[in-house]
């Protein structure tokens, strides 16, 4: 029998979230100022002795709780951060119980179980080869360190140099090819894997951020290209088709950051942006963006599963690798020990079917270009072409772009980011969270509209 502390501990844990997720619509969407000073109740002394677990609930909830972003509520468009979808939540809270370590079947058979289920379930989704194996990282960040590992160990593998045991020094040199507006993630990858930022030919891209085919240098077999289905400012997409087909012809490795753009796959309104998709070898995406799965819960795809396996693969005594039809999760990503992140993912795709899911990215599509049409009639500049989720804005000038901005975040009312596109300051905004409605739009822009109104009474424009 549970302990009736234990119980009452927990059942206190599942009062305090269905009150933090009932006021989240009204709260505002970045905290005030009262609850980021609210935060110093945490300045404490590492107690000696231990403190009741009621207790220490209680002070998460009431100081740790308002000190959010309100990410889970209708109005949150920073970041593609992606919103909270409830049955992967529920699926969360039942297997943050269970506690398994994914790594091996033997650990966790329910795990692995449903691991494999939602493998094959997301290739299916998006139309990818039948032969992609998936493994469940943290991250895009994590991934495309998964996906260029798999990369660079077979293309030097076919040259025929054993990275594995090699190592990097004195190998064949790679080529890497990206659009110039990769995303910085991407860099970082090559860098951590010895292939260095300044080897990336940067391919130029178009005034969408798309990489321009006419562009492309001469690839060879040596060459690893990097494409991007979803630019993290306009959200435009390369033109993968014809990018996998020149890369094949010249037995380049195509690698794909979809990070939130994946997603346009599932959804038969938005397929013609990822068109060829499943013409490249490995692909990067993120169910807690765009999808709306909780954090943290990023995928690597890799059409060569032997491929991803030999980059990723270690060994041990202790290790027992489970017989054919079994699954070990960690022959698939960098970790050893993993929480079963699949879990969420399994019920999300379940609960919603293919049919929800394509609902579910086109809605934020429609809520992208509402927001964009009633900004642009409110006498915004729309700054990109609104293909997805992603939308930029700007005012007449940088100055006042800013200080609308900085109005619209401390409103409350809603909260979006900055960023910088073709020299001009923007505003960011990324509709990603299944919550938003279309009356969540017309009240973040009569924010935008009060916000920049306010910027302009206050800096009149010079005469
Ligand atoms: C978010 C993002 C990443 C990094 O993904 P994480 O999930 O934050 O690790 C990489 N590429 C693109 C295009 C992204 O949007």
């Amino acid at each position: 029998m549970l302990n009736a502390a234990i119980r009452g501990l927990l059942s206190r844990a599942q009062e305090h979230a269905l009150e933090y997720m009932d006021g989240i619509a009204e709260r505002p969407v970045f905290p005030d100022a009262d609850a980021l000073a609210g935060l110093s109740a945490f300045d404490e002394a590492l107690p000696a002795q231990g403190r009741d677990a009621l207790a220490t609930l209680e002070l998460l909830h009431r100081q740790g709780s308002p000190a959010t972003t309100a990410q889970t509520g209708p109005r949150y468009f920073g970041f593609v951060n992606g919103g909270l979808d409830p049955t992967a939540l529920a699926a969360r809270w039942l297997a943050d119980a269970w506690d398994q370590n994914s790594a091996l079947w033997m650990m966790s058979p329910t795990a692995a179980k449903l691991e494999a289920v939602t493998e094959r379930w997301l290739v299916e989704l998006l139309g990818l080869p039948r032969e992609t194996v998936a493994g469940f990282v943290s991250g895009t960040a994590v991934s495309l360190v998964c996906g260029i590992a798999a990369a660079r160990n077979a293309l030097l593998s076919r040259a025929g140099w054993d990275v594995a045991r090699q190592g990097l020094f004195e190998a064949p040199p790679l080529r890497v090819v990206t659009g110039a507006q990769a995303h910085a993630t991407v860099a970082r990858a090559l860098s951590l894997l010895g292939l260095g930022s300044d080897r990336i030919e940067r391919v130029p891209c178009d005034a969408q951020g798309r990489l321009r085919l006419d562009a492309l240098p001469e690839l060879d077999a040596h060459t690893l290209v990097l494409a991007a289905a979803g630019n993290v400012n306009s959200g435009a997409f390369d033109p993968l088709r014809g990018l996998c087909e020149r890369a094949h012809a010249a037995g380049a490795w195509v690698h794909v950051d979809g990070a939130f753009g994946l997603w346009a796959a599932a959804a038969p309104a938005r397929a013609h942006l990822c068109d060829g998709i499943e013409l490249a070898d490995s692909w990067s995406g993120d169910a807690h963006k765009t999808l709306n799965a909780p954090y943290d819960g990023g995928l690597i795809l890799c059409r060569d599963g032997a491929a991803l396996e030999a980059a990723l693969h270690m060994d041990g005594a202790y290790i027992a690798w489970s017989e054919e039809g079994a699954r070990d999760g960690m022959r698939y990503t960098p970790e050893m020990s993993r929480r079963a992140r699949a879990v969420e993912i399994w019920a999300l795709l379940r609960s919603r079917g293919s049919e929800g899911v394509a609902a579910l990215i086109e809605g934020m599509c429609q809520h992208a270009a509402q927001f964009a049409g009633e900004l642009e009639a409110a006498g915004f500049s729309l700054c990109n072409e609104v293909v997805f989720n992603q939308v930029l804005v700007a005012c007449a000038d940088d100055a006042l772009t800013e200080a609308t901005l900085a109005g619209v975040q401390a409103s409350g009312e809603c909260w979006c980011g900055a960023s910088s596109w073709h020299g001009r300051r923007v505003i960011r905004i990324s509709v990603c969270s299944g919550a938003t409605t279309a009356a969540d739009v017309s009240r973040s822009v009569a924010a935008f509209v009060r916000a920049r109104d306010a910027a302009c009474a206050a800096a009149p424009p010079p005469r």
